[in-house]
């Protein structure tokens, strides 16, 4: 019931413009053409599934993924395997993402042997991916070893955006990377955004990252969504409990910002999420819980405009 309410509003989002893909697990979110959504929440929490579902990596258990209208659980497997080309995945970890037994020139090509695409030009092609990425020319003839973590990076997103997908999935994609590191890639992703119109739903629990690349935010709790919304919204005046939780535990970027932020802090072990707590998930760790929280799980909802937020006491 729950669900076919979320589908309703997405219908009417679809109206406001193309959306690219919808998931999952009970609780549905939708990406704009273009947009950063990131997915953010403890380790466990069912981020990186969400991410693998989207992409159909991984049956959803419940619900639909739809990419451009279309629910992919309608289409064959080469329908899918067409579609692949369009949505992508970066990992964390480049080291384990390349075959350290294949040369650049190798990696970046296979895509366009795989699906026949560029003959007699894949590596013209491989140099020119090189070049968005960042890498020289000479990088072809090299193997992963010989590059650092966050060149190896640049390779790996070189080879998501070869087929120049529509969509992709950045799983922690910086957080293997020294700190010094990590904002050069994230303006790598920003970049290459602007110039292919990618779409991305970013996942990561640092929330300075979050923050520099997400045009919504997505938090997520023992494997559902508890609160979606615009960046500012979600950072700055977050409604549920979890999620000013999580933001009160960072610095305030903006001294100018007067309001009082005193760092909460959760009771409680997290639960697993293989058995999750009935009624709300968070009542165990909720500073606010009241009985009702025990006994009824709190409705998704548009508590604010694109504000959604599950949580019996956040007011209409
Ligand atoms: Fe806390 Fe209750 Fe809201 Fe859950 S529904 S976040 S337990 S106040
Ligand atoms: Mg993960």
């Amino acid at each position: 019931d729950n669900i076919k309410k979320h589908y309703k509003q997405s219908a009417k989002l679809f109206g406001l413009g193309r959306s690219v893909v919808k998931a999952v697990d009970g609780v549905s979110f939708e990406l704009m053409p273009g947009e950063t959504l990131s997915l953010v929440g403890e380790s466990g929490c069912g981020k990186s599934t969400t991410g693998r579902a989207v992409l159909y990596l991984e049956r959803p258990t419940e619900g639909q993924v739809r990419y451009n209208g279309q629910d992919l659980s309608t289409l064959s497997g080469e329908q899918l395997r067409k579609l692949r080309k369009d949505m992508q995945i970066v990992f964390q970890d480049p080291y384990s993402a390349l075959n350290g037994r294949m040369k650049v020139r190798d990696i970046l090509t296979e895509p366009f042997r795989i699906h026949q695409l560029h003959p007699g030009q894949e590596e013209q092609q491989a140099r020119q991916l090189l070049e968005m990425v960042g890498l020289s020319p000479a990088s072809l003839e090299k193997y992963p070893h010989e590059f650092s973590g966050g060149q190896r990076q640049r390779i790996v997103i070189a080879r998501a955006i070869a087929l120049r997908p529509q969509f992709i999935v950045c799983d922690e994609p910086v957080s293997a990377l020294d700190v010094s590191v990590q904002s050069q890639i994230v303006n790598l992703f920003g970049q290459l955004q602007k110039e292919l119109d990618l779409t991305y739903l970013f996942i990561s629990h640092d929330l300075s990252v979050v923050r520099h690349v997400s045009d919504r935010v997505g938090v997520m709790y023992l494997g559902k969504m508890v609160e979606l919304g615009h960046k500012a919204a979600v950072f700055d005046q977050p409604l549920h409990p979890y999620t000013q939780a999580l933001m009160s535990a960072i610095p305030i970027p903006n001294p100018k910002i007067q309001r009082q932020r005193e760092k909460i802090t959760l009771r409680g072990e997290l639960p697993s999420p293989l058995n999750p707590p009935t009624g709300c998930r968070f009542h165990t760790r909720c500073p606010w819980a009241v009985e009702q929280c025990r006994q009824i799980e709190p409705e998704w909802r548009e508590a604010r405009p694109d504000h959604w937020v599950a949580c019996h006491l956040v007011d209409a």
